[in-house]
């Protein structure tokens, strides 16, 4: 396996405002290829110390990609400095000074003279054209080695990257092709999950298996390995099919999407139009909803009813029940979502009230307690939540459960 380094530059990358993305991207693609990632380096706009960071990584690893710094401005450095590292000149190409001026002129500018020495490549380095920007790149081989320097803005890098720079390293990593593949799993604890899958997976070592947590759900993650990517992706399907038929309806995703984007298509195939009552998620679930183009297809209205008198009057909650049950129980979450069926008109809502913390709980009804509702034209019901987590936590895992009530009824999995 060949190894990879990528050096990040610029000054902005090493102030506590700006990340360096770019590595954490180009070093999945080198996954995807087969390359291992030995070594990440952050440089500023310094010469002699980047000049020292291309050297040594040259000398040592057979991949080595630069990013960024190869602007027309003064601490744009990199063209200059990457060219000093492999001791070799910069050589001047007037087919690139003549695309650079059209390229320009398609604008309606002339051509600053400062841009001139974008025109310049190490000498015997390809160079890399860039449709996003005016940067070209460069790919210097030696020794079986390759040099690769690439523009700072991700718009830019990315497809040059993947045009231009994939098919070399992929080449250099003798064909193989990695490919993942991830089931997205809510309402199941990871040990819970473990359990259900561990005797599936360990009996394969290609695919590789890996859960991964988010705030509320389990990534399930393939990575396979093989010599075409269909071959590749053959395996990944063929185990999450295995595993996915453990987990039922607890699988909400099998190609990465979101839960929201799930429930939308679910409603838009359906027909189905959607309200939502909110108390404690102010708003997220519609938030979530509306997110997705498209959402007008469903959703018809959300009501952020935060007090009592709010959800008494703007949904018909009896004053009787909140006075009787308190605002955050299962009577009230059931009046709100039939109150914002009826009031918006729509065939489903849902309705969430809990308390999210970090005050307002108390013995019986602790922070993290949380009631979904949940009305359609024949049925209402609702369902007790108790989330562990901080305020945040608590809105969101219960704007995914609220969602994923929606999907389990309307794709007729154990709803109810
Ligand atoms: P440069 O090519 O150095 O002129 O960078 C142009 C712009 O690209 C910078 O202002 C950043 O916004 C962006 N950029 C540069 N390097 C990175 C990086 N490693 N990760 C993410 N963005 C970057
Ligand atoms: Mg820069």
């Amino acid at each position: 396996m060949p190894v990879a380094e990528i050096i990040a530059v610029g000054t902005e990358l090493l102030t506590p405002n700006k990340s360096d993305t770019n590595s954490l991207w180009l070093t999945s693609r080198l996954n995807e290829c087969g390359v291992e990632v030995k070594l990440k380096t952050i440089v500023g706009d310094d010469s002699l110390r980047l000049e020292e960071a291309v050297r040594d990584a040259f000398g040592r690893s057979e991949i080595v990609i630069t990013t960024g710094g190869l602007g027309p401005t003064e601490d744009d450095i990199t063209r200059k400095t990457t060219a000093e590292a492999v001791d070799r000149d910069l050589v001047f190409h007037q087919e690139l000074l003549d695309d650079l001026r059209r390229k320009f002129k398609k604008f309606g500018y002339e051509m600053p003279e400062k841009n001139r020495q974008q025109a310049f490549l190490i000498d015997g380095a390809e160079s890399l054209p860039n449709p996003n920007g005016s940067a070209v790149g460069m790919l210097f081989r030696s020794n079986g080695r390759i040099l690769v320097v690439l523009p700072g803005p991700p718009r830019e890098l990315k497809p040059m990257f993947d045009e231009y720079v994939w098919p070399v390293v992929s080449d250099m990593a003798g064909g193989v092709v990695v490919v993942r593949k991830s089931l997205r799993v809510t309402g199941l604890g990871e040990s819970r999950l473990d359990e259900l899958i561990a005797p599936i997976y360990t009996k394969y070592e290609n695919p590789a298996t890996s859960t991964l947590f988010s705030k509320t759900d389990i990534e399930v993650q393939f990575t396979a390995t093989a010599s075409t990517a269909d071959a590749a992706k053959a395996l990944n399907e063929k185990l999450a099919h295995e595993v996915a038929g453990v987990l039922g309806a607890a699988v909400f995703s099998d190609d990465g999407e979101s839960m929201e984007v799930v429930v939308g298509r679910a409603l838009s195939e359906k027909k189905l139009t959607l309200a939502v009552a909110e108390s404690c998620t102010g708003g997220l679930v519609a938030k979530r909803l509306t997110d997705i183009p498209g959402s007008s297809d469903f959703m018809v209205e959300g009501f952020v009813t935060y007090s009592n008198d709010a959800k008494t009057e703007r949904l018909g909650v009896p004053k009787m029940a909140i006075d009787k049950h308190g605002a955050v129980s299962a009577e009230v979450a059931e009046a709100m979502a039939a109150g914002a069926r009826d009031r918006a008109g729509s065939d489903i809502a849902v309705s969430i009230t809990g308390i999210a913390g970090p005050g307002g709980g108390s013995r019986e009804k602790p922070v993290g307690t949380v009631y979904i509702g949940f009305a359609d034209r024949d049925s209402c019901f609702s369902r007790l939540l108790n989330l562990p987590g901080d305020r945040d936590l608590i809105r969101w895992r219960s704007s995914q459960a609220a969602l994923d009530l929606i999907r389990r009824r309307i794709m007729n999995r154990d709803g109810k």
